[in-house]
């Protein structure tokens, strides 16, 4: 390890990121402060919870304690005396470090303290106001985001020149009932066969491909990326048993069967709609639910699915952590895997700065997206940025300093894997 070399920090700092993940909900509802399942508290603590509330979590904050603390009820100074004994154990994490940044940053402060925190908690109460968005992803150097939303399978954004949008393939992939729900939600549509749910999605592609950045999928969270190719009779048949006249609980196997169908049509239909396909890969967020078994096999199992579909574009989130260094040989050895390290800054500093020197030393480098914050709030952006450009900038500094990348050509590269990739490759009709 070595110092980073000022003037690679420099070109680093004066880089925008464009961002390639995040889970934003809309400003207005921000700025209205209704609060609801997407905004359960409106002060400082919702700004920072993502993801400091797992490691506080996993750092022995009792559950209760810990919903207080997220939650409407406690004034800020109660809610620091809940959290202080809990945040000193986490505060050297990749979560907290952002989240240090973010109050640096955004508030002029430089850590949570029984003094800064009322004047942290006055500072995010002026913060939001229309156009706040805007104007922290300004000062975070950001010049755009793309978003999956949670709230609606697509957002149609009041934004969206600042927030490019996803459209969500995990509802139609992976069917659950809180699935078919929203959809009846959104469409007022009921399938009864699989048609009518190939319908709805063809609807869905219809209507929201043309505004779509990319699809997005995180069914990694329930179960293996391994999608063998189903006939359509036998997934019919399967589909009637899950949901229709027959209906019963398929077993795991079957439910699977189903699935893999499913999902392998809708990266069918964002390959008709040049839409690239993003996947959660590697570790969960959340805590105490996280099955390795799964996660341990998340890149052996997508080679059938970068066999089968050599024209789509695969999005490989979040360098697979643990297992980045087995997404490193997909990306060299597929030319349609890509990989994006939103979320990856966070989750392990250290481990992301390793992986972008290996990566650049091994894959083309227009198959990087070095950010995306991973957040439902707009605030710990800023934070994040920071950390991503910190690491990037150590990275550089290291390949230049041991004699692998010539100084001259950092500049170049930079603009590339911070930018110019994203730009490049999430344009349409390319
Ligand atoms: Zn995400």
């Amino acid at each position: 390890m070595m110092k980073s070399d000022p003037q690679i920090t420099q070109w680093v700092q004066q880089t925008p990121f464009v961002d390639t993940h995040e889970h934003l909900i809309e400003e207005s509802q921000r700025v209205s402060g209704v609060i609801g399942r997407w905004l359960p508290c409106d002060d400082w603590t919702y700004a920072v919870r993502d993801y400091v509330a797992n490691d506080l979590a996993v750092a022995g904050m009792p559950k209760t304690e810990l919903q207080s603390f997220l939650g409407p009820d406690l004034s800020s100074v109660v809610k620091y005396q809940l959290v202080a004994p809990y945040w000193d154990r986490i505060r050297h994490t990749g979560y907290a470090q952002a989240v240090r940044h973010t109050l640096r940053g955004l508030y002029g402060e430089d850590d949570l303290t029984a003094e800064s925190v009322p004047r942290i908690a006055e500072k995010y109460r002026e913060t939001i106001q229309p156009g706040f968005y805007a104007a922290i992803l300004r000062r975070a150097n950001i010049e755009n985001c793309q978003v999956n939303s949670l709230q609606r399978i697509f957002m149609e954004t009041e934004q969206p020149a600042l927030l490019a949008q996803d459209l969500s393939i995990l509802e139609f992939s992976r069917c659950s009932a809180a699935d078919i729900a929203r959809v009846h939600a959104e469409t007022g549509k009921q399938p009864t066969t699989l048609d009518d749910w190939l319908e709805i999605i063809d609807f869905y592609f219809a209507t929201y491909g043309p505004k779509a950045v990319a699809v997005k999928c995180q069914i990694a969270y329930s179960r293996s990326l391994d999608f063998a190719p189903v006939a359509k009779a036998h997934a019919a048949r399967l589909f009637l048993h899950h949901i229709g006249k027959m209906r019963h609980d398929l077993g795991s196997e079957d439910l699977k069967s189903m699935q893999d169908f499913l999902f392998r049509y809708c990266v069918g239909k964002a390959t008709e709609c040049d839409l690239p396909v993003k996947l959660h890969t590697g570790i969960v967020g959340g805590h105490g639910m996280l099955q390795l078994a799964h996660t341990r096999n998340n890149a052996a199992d997508l080679c059938r699915l970068l066999l089968d579909f050599p024209d789509t574009r695969f999005v490989l989130m979040h360098i697979g952590y643990p297992y980045e260094q087995e997404f490193i040989a997909l990306a060299k050895h597929y030319p349609n895997a890509w990989i994006d390290m939103c979320w990856a800054w966070v989750l392990n500093p250290a481990a992301s700065i390793r992986f972008l020197k290996d990566f650049l030393l091994a894959v083309p480098a227009d198959k990087i997206f070095t950010f995306g914050g991973d957040y439902v709030a707009v605030e710990p952006i800023y934070g994040h940025a920071c950390v991503a450009r910190r690491g990037i900038a150590q990275a550089l500094s290291e390949l230049v300093g041991q004699g692998w990348i010539a100084h001259e050509e950092i500049p170049a590269l930079i603009e590339r894997i911070m930018r110019g990739n994203a730009l490049r490759f999430f344009q349409k009709g390319q």
